[in-house]
């Protein structure tokens, strides 16, 4: 069921409690800033969902109330992540979704990394 974006942080929803370490998840990668773990739901040979370590519902929450230090400390690790999966030849995407028409389930900001085969063009 897609997310409303403007609502406030729900600190019950999954990712929440991934962070806290009440869920399990595939970690592949930890910093100051983000933990990475592996889609449960992949939907290419390489999804991963990077998620920030402090609470923001969705990328529009983020781009608006985070630090600078936040968002390229964030920003830095999707990239260190898709660059240490060896995504970056042959290539691979980033997605945010955002609310309903994103279709956002989970309220807690995820960066989407695909990879490991052609993605096809994707232009809305
Ligand atoms: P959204 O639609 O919110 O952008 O994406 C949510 C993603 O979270 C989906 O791709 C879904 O497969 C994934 N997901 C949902 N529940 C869990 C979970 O408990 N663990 C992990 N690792 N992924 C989950």
């Amino acid at each position: 069921m897609p997310i409303d974006a403007t609502q406030p942080y729900d600190d019950q929803n999954i990712f929440a409690k991934v962070l806290r370490g009440e869920l399990p998840s595939k970690k592949v990668y930890e910093d100051e800033w983000a933990l990475a773990f592996h889609d449960i739901n992949p939907q290419a040979p390489v999804h991963i969902l990077v998620v920030p370590k402090r609470a923001y519902v969705s990328w529009d929450d983020f781009s608006a109330k985070a630090p600078d230090a936040e968002i390229a400390g964030f920003s830095r690790a999707v990239g260190r992540i898709a660059r240490d999966a060896g995504l970056v030849e042959p290539g691979y995407r980033v997605l945010y979704n955002v609310g309903g028409h994103g279709g956002q389930e989970i309220p807690h900001l995820h960066a989407h990394i695909f990879g490991g085969r052609p993605l096809g063009r994707m232009v809305g």
